[in-house]
């Protein structure tokens, strides 16, 4: 806790006056182009990799980057933060952004949790069916660990999981929305991007660079 107060006093004496005009607007509203869904772990720094400031991403974290299907019970949340996205805010993004070594993946993937956690224990079963997914992502990475090839599937899944809430499919549907499928590898600081026609992720910078005009997916 005193490296958070250690902080809030350095932003309030060394940060804040740069940022003071940004925030004053920003306290008019706010705009951003971007959901950005992300696990909640605390190496995930999307401003960070991103390099967005206040105001760019409307960000949603849970313990897994989970989006679970319209009409289940926990979708309520992940189905609050897409309506406001898309309806109030209007994004034309959707992010979500899994990320390796994760503890979630690993948990759902080894049955690797604590005794007398019932939430997490209900929370995690929204990873199964990544894991089935797992199977038939045959092109991801086959060199990596299970739990990241997992943490890959997982995100696919969840991406479809977001076009079963009709405020996404519709506008997926009519060109007013992109879905994007990125991962976080944490061992090389890099942002990757699965690319449809590899069938597998790869680094975003890349993909950028192959599609000058068109923003990769
Ligand atoms: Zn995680």
């Amino acid at each position: 806790m005193q490296k958070l107060l250690d902080g809030i006093r350095d932003f309030h004496e060394r940060v804040r006056p740069s940022y003071r005009e940004r925030f004053a607007r920003l306290a008019l509203g706010q705009s951003p182009d971007c959901l950005f869904i992300a696990c909640a772990d605390s190496r995930v720094v999307p401003n960070l990799f991103a390099s967005t400031d206040p105001g760019d991403l409307f960000v949603a974290r849970n313990v897994g980057n989970v989006v679970p299907p319209l009409g289940s019970e926990a979708g309520v949340a992940a189905g609050a933060a897409v309506e406001f996205a898309t309806l109030v805010l209007g994004v034309r993004d959707v992010v979500v952004c899994g990320h390796s070594a994760c503890g979630a993946m690993r948990a759902a993937l080894l049955g690797d949790r604590p005794a007398d956690a019932p939430n997490l224990d209900r929370w995690l079963g929204h990873v199964e069916p990544s894991l089935r997914r797992m199977e038939r992502e045959p092109r991801l990475d086959g060199s990596l660990d299970p739990e990241d090839r997992l943490s890959q599937a997982h995100v696919l899944q969840q991406i479809d999981h977001l076009m079963t809430y009709p405020a996404v499919a519709q506008r997926v549907a009519a060109g007013e929305l992109t879905l994007r499928a990125w991962w976080f590898d944490l061992a090389h600081a890099q942002v990757l991007a699965h690319d449809p026609e590899a069938g597998r992720f790869r680094p975003l910078v890349e993909l950028m660079d192959e599609s000058a005009v068109t923003p990769p997916p």
